[in-house]
């Protein structure tokens, strides 16, 4: 069963499980499996039971949402009130903030009850989830393959049957690279689509919060659950209901294919989504080929953007306001060298020190102001593609989830990884992540649906209808609660 929300829901309210019952299976599954996913990095039980009986009073009520009292997890990089939220980094280990995200304020308005904050690569940066203070997540499909990353920890989580949906976040690809290594579903939001308050920041004009789920029609539900205008958040806008828009339908669907996607794929992942494709045709969608001259360009623009704004995001950690202070100092700048040096990981300092070069006076134009000039021509080309077409579909990952010793050294390889899933982050615009096979080694290849911005309901629905039509729904051994 991939959707689970509606089942769970229908449950609750029908009084065959309490919600405090439901929480504790999944603090038993955690309590049983975490250690060997180390999927959680902080756990939030005693508060997930007095937040589970509270939705099961609601229900009582009589005033339930389809969410209340259906657990879930947060990624480590998401506010939540008095609780530990560190983004895996050794600079924020104490961190405990005084306001809840907004999202999860949405969500807990709701009755949804938290498990614990989930794993991730420290301050969001990579693509494995092995930069995590506390060590890299575990892929439930096979423990010697990475989870993804950067929220590798809710996709590991959501794999593994430790929560039913978990919130993560995508500067670069962070929800549907992770969702694609596991198996899962990954939703990328329109940028402004969700309010960006309390997520800690990475690179602001590319960061959004996403959902992880099992199931397509799960994705819409939480969607919907934290999407709005947030006084919070200049940049959230207005944005359409996705539950609505699914009909399982796809008559006269128009899906691109960008040839340039799929030029730097593997083989393997290449035919899974190229017979995915075919599908949509055989069931009356139209193809229409495309191509995008500035695709080659989207990753080393990502990458100088991505790292400017985190040079000057991460620049408040200076030992002074908040988080890691060093012990042993003499002076202010001592102080300040030392608490940056030990409460960084390496590549968080590669980011900065490569985001300080680009906005350097006298490198500004050469790189920081090409790659903004470069943006706008990607987000006019894919605007006029989405003239041609509704929806494109792409590979989510040049590969499928690679061993945990096999890239990850090497920062040129590992920023090749993203190669799919940056164009979308730049031009702001809504994609999700669906399984749509697999490799020779059985584990899961993703395939990639974007949209229009605000074309949430649109990608959800071409997804939807695929999982329901012609995902075979692989039937993995990943243990957790069983429903
Ligand atoms: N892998 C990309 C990076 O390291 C994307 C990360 C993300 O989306 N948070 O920047």
């Amino acid at each position: 069963m991939k959707d689970i929300i509606f089942t769970l829901h229908n449950r609750l309210i029908n009084k065959e499980i309490s919600s405090v019952e439901l929480t504790n299976l999944y603090i038993d599954a955690i309590n049983r499996e975490n250690h060997s996913l180390n999927a959680f990095v902080h756990k939030n039980f005693d508060e997930a039971l007095l937040q589970a009986q509270a939705a099961d009073n609601a229900i009582a009520d009589g005033n339930s949402d389809i969410l209340c009292g259906i657990p879930m997890a947060l990624k480590d990089n998401i506010c939540s009130n008095g609780q530990l939220t560190t983004c895996c980094s050794k600079m924020l280990q104490e961190f405990k903030p005084y306001y809840d995200a907004t999202a999860w304020s949405m969500l807990k308005e709701k009755g949804a009850v938290m498990l614990g904050k989930t794993n991730m690569d420290e301050f969001a940066m990579g693509n494995t989830s092995q930069s995590s203070y506390y060590g890299a997540p575990v892929n439930p499909l096979n423990p010697d393959c990475v989870t993804g990353g950067s929220s590798g920890g809710s996709a590991s989580a959501v794999c593994g049957n430790l929560a039913p949906y978990a919130l993560g976040s995508d500067t670069g690809g962070s929800v549907r690279q992770p969702a694609s290594f596991c198996g899962v579903v990954g939703l990328k939001p329109t940028y402004g689509a969700v309010s960006r308050y309390g997520l800690i920041a990475y690179a602001s004009s590319l960061d959004q919060i996403g959902v992880i789920t099992n199931g397509v029609m799960d994705a819409a539900i939480v969607f919907d659950a934290i999407r709005g205008v947030d006084s919070h958040d200049q940049t959230t806008v207005k944005s359409n209901s996705a539950t609505d828009k699914i009909s399982g339908k796809i008559d006269g669907l128009r899906i691109g294919v960008i040839k340039e996607f799929f030029d730097s794929v593997g083989d393997e992942v290449r035919h899974s989504v190229e017979n995915a494709v075919k599908s949509y045709e055989q069931s009356g969608a139209t193809i229409v080929e495309l191509s995008m001259p500035s695709l080659k360009k989207a990753l080393p623009i990502y990458y100088i953007i991505a790292c400017a704004e985190a040079s000057s995001n991460l620049g408040r950690y200076d030992g002074l306001r908040y988080g890691y202070r060093a012990n042993k100092y003499n002076d202010i700048n001592e102080m300040m060298l030392k608490t940056r040096s030990e409460g960084f990981g390496d590549e968080v300092k590669r980011r900065i020190m490569l985001g300080t070069y680009v906005l350097s006076s006298g490198y500004y134009d050469a790189y920081y102001k090409k790659a903004c000039i470069i943006r706008a021509q990607i987000c006019a080309e894919f605007n006029n593609l989405f003239d041609k077409c509704d929806v494109l579909i792409t590979p989510t990952a040049p590969t499928t989830a690679f061993s945990v010793d096999s890239k990850s050294k090497n920062p040129v390889d590992m920023y090749a990884e993203d190669i799919c899933t940056v164009p979308v982050n730049i031009a702001g615009l809504p994609a999700v992540s669906i399984p749509c096979g697999v490799d020779k080694s059985g584990l899961p290849v993703g395939m990639q649906i974007i949209g229009n911005k605000f074309k949430e309901g649109t990608i959800l629905n071409a997804a939807y209808f695929y999982q329901q039509n012609f995902d075979s729904a692989e039937e993995w051994n990943k243990g957790g609660v069983q429903l």
